[in-house]
């Protein structure tokens, strides 16, 4: 993640600290011990972190530009559900310490009293049910089916309405409780009932590249009015076609491989799983929904776009790219020839394992000869061994000076990460986007 600063940064550090800061003048600082209230204040912070994290997942296009860009606004909302289920445990484990010096079994009865104090099996309750759908996302028992694992988030919702009722029940404020679960609850409302419905926009295919084997482009074209998106932003797609093997209904992100003053949208699709897999073998014709546009991959600062008066100095940029992560590039690549300012001059190296793989390429390399901002250099794995810095340095000489993006495999962005701090790039300078986020 990255650690500049956005906008949208201080609304939820504020939705976050306002149970503390309206709860915390109210308790009866030790009064059962110091250690008690500081329990009482994990707890807080707890579903606190619970009730921010499901307001992250609204999802509404554009508003993720608060925040850094969607893959910024998941990663908060893992970190958030993961420290709400450790302060939870941290909650029960201080209680139990607080009140162990008066006895054990005051300690035993504390956590695990009569069932007439349903208050607090209400919190037990939702801790099991936090415990049962956060599991998988932090890799106990192994991982599930991307689709299994986002049903069994729906938990989600249970586990909220019952820690609500164990907070209410004890605490000392109301109302901050039920603004901060109104506003999570209308944030998965929007997200599984409303969006579909509303957000979601019908597209057709019109045509379907293929482009190598596994990899095709798809062609839209909306009905009616089309989304609006700048170089580098990406989608979420479900396809309407029932005679698909797979992945009916099922909404997926793809990066956005057209220029943005295109009338279609162009969407470049590997074929990795069951949907990619039968989404490969769509038929003109088909039907489509989109919803977007979402990331900020190409923005450097606030809200500016290479190409579109970012605030940045005029620095020159190094595109990396590994297999179908060229999509951002490909579509920053199309800006330059669609659009009247060809943009800060761009390096590609386009990585691949073999030439065949390079799809793209012919593409890419016209409009390098066309465009003086442009230059695409193919690597191949398979001839040259890994990329090095001799490599970079022979075909880009002033590459560490250069603004980079990065895109492609978890291992190639490491390596390259790497590479590029070992030279000397400031972390600050180096963006990637992640194509396996969950
Ligand atoms: C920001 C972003 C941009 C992307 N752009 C492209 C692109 O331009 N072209 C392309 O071919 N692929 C792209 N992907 C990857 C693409 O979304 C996955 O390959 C696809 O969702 C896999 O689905 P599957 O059922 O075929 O495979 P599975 O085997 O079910 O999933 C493979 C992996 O893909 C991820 N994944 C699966 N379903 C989803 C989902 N609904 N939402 C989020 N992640 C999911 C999970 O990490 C999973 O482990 C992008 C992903 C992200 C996050």
């Amino acid at each position: 993640m990255r650690l500049r600063g956005y906008p949208g940064d201080v609304l939820i550090l504020g939705v976050f600290l306002l149970p503390v800061i309206v709860t915390a003048p109210g308790l009866p600082w030790g009064s059962q011990g110091w250690l008690y209230s500081v329990a009482e204040m994990v707890g807080v912070l707890a579903l606190s972190a619970f009730l921010v994290a499901g307001m992250l997942s609204a999802r509404i296009p554009g508003t993720d530009r608060w925040f850094g860009g969607l893959v910024r606004v998941w990663t908060m909302h893992r970190w958030l559900g993961f420290s709400a289920f450790m302060l939870v445990m941290v909650h029960v484990l201080l209680l139990a310490f607080a009140t162990l010096p008066f006895s054990i079994s005051r300690s035993i009865e504390t956590l695990f009293p009569p069932l007439s104090q349903w208050e607090v099996w209400a919190g037990w309750a939702a801790f099991v049910t936090l415990l049962i759908f956060i599991a998988p996302t932090l890799g106990f028992f192994g991982t599930l089916h991307y689709q299994h694992w986002k049903r069994l988030h729906l938990l989600s919702v249970p586990t909220l309405v019952l820690a609500l009722i164990h907070t209410l029940m004890l605490a000392s404020v109301a109302w901050v409780w039920w603004l901060l679960s109104a506003l999570a609850l209308a944030a998965i409302a929007w997200r599984k009932v409303l969006s579909p419905r509303l957000a979601r926009k019908p597209y057709v295919v019109e045509e379907v590249d293929t482009l190598v084997r596994d990899v095709v482009e798809l062609r839209l074209r909306p009905r009616g009015k089309g989304i609006r998106w700048q170089a580098g932003q990406f989608v979420y797609l479900s396809p309407m076609d029932r005679s698909l093997a797979a992945g009916y209904g099922e909404e997926h992100p793809y990066t956005i491989a057209s220029a943005s003053g295109d009338d279609e949208l162009r969407i470049g699709i590997k074929a990795v799983g069951d949907a990619t897999r039968a989404l490969v073998n769509i038929k003109p014709g088909a039907e489509v929904r989109i919803e977007g546009p979402y990331g900020t991959f190409f923005e450097t600062t606030g809200f500016g776009v290479p190409g579109s008066g970012s605030q940045e100095p005029q620095r020159k940029q190094l595109w990396l790219a590994g297999g179908i992560g060229i999509t951002p590039f490909v579509s920053g690549a199309r800006e330059k020839m669609t659009s009247t300012d060809a943009g800060r001059d761009a390096c590609l190296f386009y990585l691949a394992n073999r030439p065949e793989r390079a799809y793209y390429l012919d593409e890419l390399v016209r409009i390098a000869e066309a465009c003086d901002t442009f230059a695409v250099h193919a690597h191949y794995m398979n001839e040259n061994g890994v990329i090095t810095r001799d490599y970079l340095a022979r075909h880009c000489p002033d590459f560490a000076e250069r603004e980079v993006y990065l895109c492609g495999p978890p291992g190639m962005i490491a390596h390259l990460r790497a590479l590029l701090r070992h030279e000397g790039v400031p972390a600050n300078r180096i963006h990637t986007e992640a194509f396996d986020f969950l």
